[in-house]
């Protein structure tokens, strides 16, 4: 068995402990005789796996009391949709638009409500987050949206838009547990967990408690209303009891990790290393504005396609897995989730200091 440097986006890099703990109790798991994957929703076992995994995020994350934590199916799309049906009351909605995925998500939510695009940076590409100290938010805007990391255009919030007291809802997708956030600040947390927590098919939504609310439009699909969800603890029909076990172990592991603040430090050294390493080379170049880098998605550019092109051959072969930048910005993309040891960065600029050197 040989195990590559894996950057890829997402689905994306696990700790290789967490899978060799889940393979261990891939046919008998903890003496009952059968695996996570063959197990009844209700049966003790897998409550107790659920229930760990809440207490162990809540811990994680400090999250309050008057939150809850959804375990959801759906991925990131279905949040898209279920923000607006769930959270319409006036009608309106303010989205800021720093990428693909804000995008996407205003142009779900307008399907239910009228969006206000109150800020984008799409004049230059996405390549960095737009002011948000003052904002044109409207009076009547049900809740202001936010991707808070651009996944694609590995741009990241420097800090929270002043949301003018409105309810901010956003997704962490991809910057899911890399580092500590005030929960408080937020009404509405969300995440699929194939960036950087676990499996495919599992969001976990972290909702405060007076916005999950009955009096939901009558068209809003029960499954897709969070009052449901949360009545029933995620076990109103059969959850995505794998992801979640998934979670639950990746859970444990950055507990044990020291939480948090350990990952964020250990995300900025391995990040950093990569951004230095850009900002002097000569061939290779970040694309974002520095002051909107992310920690986890990094993309860069020779600034010719056919380099790009040799130099994403040359990695793979070289065992440097999903280098490949998204097609909207092109050239290359390294994500550095929680999983990527620092060693695989060390690694991979030593490859591209050579590549540099070999290609000049
Ligand atoms: C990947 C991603 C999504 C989409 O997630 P799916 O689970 O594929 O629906 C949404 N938002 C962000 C920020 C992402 O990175």
């Amino acid at each position: 068995m040989s195990r590559v440097y894996n950057f890829s986006a997402g689905p994306a890099c696990l700790p290789e402990e967490v899978l060799r703990e889940a393979a261990a109790d891939m046919l008998d798991y903890k003496g009952t005789g059968m695996g996570v994957m063959e197990m009844s929703h209700r049966t003790p076992e897998f409550e107790e796996i659920l229930h760990t995994a809440e207490s162990d995020l809540r811990e994680l994350m400090g999250i309050p009391e008057n939150y809850k934590v959804l375990f959801l199916q759906g991925g990131g799309w279905q949040q898209f949709s279920a923000v607006p049906m769930n959270l319409v009351r006036n009608g309106k909605a303010d989205y800021i638009v720093t990428g693909q995925w804000a995008k996407k998500a205003a142009e779900e939510a307008e399907k239910y409500l009228t969006v206000n695009r109150v800020a984008s940076s799409a004049d230059r590409n996405f390549s960095y987050i737009p002011d948000c100290s003052d904002l044109p938010i409207d009076e009547d805007a049900d809740y202001v949206y936010i991707c808070q990391n651009n996944t694609i255009f590995g741009t990241k919030y420097p800090k929270l838009p002043d949301t003018k007291g409105k309810t901010l809802v956003a997704d962490v997708s991809s910057m899911f547990l890399s580092e500590p956030i005030p929960v408080n600040e937020y009404g509405v947390i969300y995440a699929g967990v194939q960036k950087n927590a676990g499996p495919a098919g599992l969001v976990v939504s972290i909702i405060r408690e007076d916005l999950i609310r009955d009096d939901v439009p009558a068209f809003v699909p029960t499954m897709l209303k969070w009052k449901t969800q949360a009545d029933a603890d995620s076990l109103f029909n059969t959850p995505n009891c794998w992801a979640i076990y998934i979670c639950g172990l990746v859970f444990k592991w950055l507990k044990a990790k020291g939480g948090l603040s350990v990952m964020k430090a250990e995300n900025e050294k391995k990040s950093s290393l990569l951004y230095s390493f850009l900002d002097q080379s000569e061939m290779f170049k970040g694309t974002v504005e520095k002051n909107s880098r992310s920690l986890m998605n990094i993309p860069f550019i020779t600034g010719n396609k056919e380099l790009d092109a040799k130099f994403i051959a040359a990695s793979k072969a070289a065992g440097f897995e999903n280098l490949k930048g998204h097609r909207v910005v092109g050239g290359m993309r390294a994500s550095l989730y929680n999983a990527v040891p620092y060693r695989a960065v060390e690694d991979l600029i030593g490859f591209m200091e050579e590549f540099e050197k070999r290609e000049r």
